[in-house]
């Protein structure tokens, strides 16, 4: 069969025109001769009334920690609520689709509430509404866990449940739309004149995802390499023809070493002074343990920096204090990433972000690097600065 998925984000859903845009890009997907399968999120973005954030402030802080099955369900009911307005839509353009819980559509998945992986999809139920000649109108972002229970894939997920069944249902491509024309130099609120990337390969784009760039999950980049599935990423809003992510490397026109940048925020910079009783390795076992996440660590004979999310403060500091080790810190920090395959042993590539930096007068807190990205902590209130000023000294911008 000729299946491809098609998955449609928030905004791409919100209004009743967005959605006649997405009905449009389902019917030229038929019209083309393809099987499309499709994929909601839930309408909107927080504080509108049926994304999953509202749905969350619904219920008490308290209730929400020792209360994970019953977060879940209040969490998945804004994908199912939009899968049916769908259908409602493709209705009143005369075609006839069926709406689906993540759990109908058969994806099963294991206990973890609130960020549950995938174990394996039913596909049955999917092929036989496509073989009636139906869409199937899929909830995003959920599943359903052997025993019943509904269970999220975590913020984001949407574009989990789209790789998924474009895995199990051998699809051609996975179309992602969004708001935006497809993956940009840098995220478009921040740099005005980003430029869209045409075709770009997985490991660049997962660096992309990981990093910030909240235009694709990482975790679906990573399953589509895995099966090697093209992922398109496409405006619902124009006809523009998006971002291809594939195995391919294609040569870029220019001369560009550098691919994009973006930036992950809420980060708080530690450093600690070792003494006799503690070294690093126990510091950072500890953390392990009580699943404090860590990265940027430098390590020196007798201190350490790092830094950790700023959500996990006061669990660090109730552990730190009871260590007795010395520590200060610095919170409101955030880590650019300059990304790009080709800067791989190119020198010279940290020297020019330190001085463009530089020039503008931004202290860098810490750098760190690997072979396609390096990144830099900065003070949170300069993020925006920063990217613009790099984006333009390494010439991205249209
Ligand atoms: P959806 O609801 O469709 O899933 P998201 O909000 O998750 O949409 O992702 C789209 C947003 O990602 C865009 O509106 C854009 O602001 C942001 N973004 C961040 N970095 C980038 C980038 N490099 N290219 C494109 N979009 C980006
Ligand atoms: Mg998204």
């Amino acid at each position: 069969m000729n299946i491809i998925v098609q998955k449609f984000g928030g905004t791409s859903v919100s209004t009743h025109e967005k959605r006649q845009m997405a009905v449009n890009k389902i019917l030229q997907a038929k019209k083309n001769g393809y099987l499309p399968v499709v994929v909601v999120s839930a309408m909107g973005r927080e504080g509108q009334p049926y994304a999953t954030d509202t749905l969350l402030s619904l219920l008490d802080d308290e209730f929400k920690k020792s209360n994970h099955l019953a977060c879940d369900l209040i969490m998945s009911c804004g994908e199912i609520i939009s899968s049916v307005v769908m259908c409602n839509e493709l209705f009143k353009s005369n075609i006839e689709s069926i709406p689906l819980t993540g759990g109908q559509a058969g994806i099963i998945t294991n206990d973890n509430f609130n960020n549950a992986k995938y174990i394996e999809v039913n596909t049955q139920t999917l092929l036989n509404i496509l073989r009636s000649n139906k869409i199937p109108i899929v909830a995003g972002f959920q599943g359903v866990n052997k025993k019943g229970y509904i269970t999220t894939l975590g913020r984001g997920g949407s574009d989990i449940t789209a790789v998924i069944l474009g895995k199990a249902l051998n699809a051609k491509f996975v179309e992602i739309y969004t708001d935006v024309d497809g993956i940009m130099t840098a995220d478009p609120r921040i740099v005005s004149n980003a430029n869209l990337i045409k075709n770009i390969s997985y490991n660049e784009v997962f660096q992309f995802a990981d990093q910030g760039a909240k235009v694709i999950h990482p975790r679906a980049v990573e399953l589509a390499m895995k099966s090697n599935i093209p992922l398109i990423i496409k405006n619902t809003l124009s006809s523009c023809e998006g971002t291809v992510i594939s195995n391919l490397v294609y040569k870029k026109d220019d001369n560009n070493i550098v691919t994009g940048i973006t930036s992950v925020d809420n980060r708080m910079q530690i450093k600690v002074e070792f003494n006799s009783e503690y070294s690093y390795n126990d510091l950072f076992s500890i953390l392990a343990q009580k699943l404090i996440s860590v990265d940027l660590i430098n390590i020196f004979p007798n201190k350490a920096l790092f830094t950790i999310d700023i959500k996990d403060k006061e669990k660090f500091i109730n552990i730190i204090d009871k260590l007795n080790i010395v520590y200060s810190y610095i919170e409101n920090c955030s880590k650019i990433a300059v990304i790009g395959s080709k800067m791989r042993g190119i020198p010279g590539v940290m020297a020019k972000i330190l001085n463009t930096l530089s020039k503008e007068n931004i202290k860098v807190l810490q750098t760190a690097d690997s072979y396609m990205t390096i990144w830099c902590l900065i003070e949170t209130k300069y993020v925006s600065k920063a990217i613009n000023a790099l984006h333009k000294e390494f010439k991205l911008g249209k």
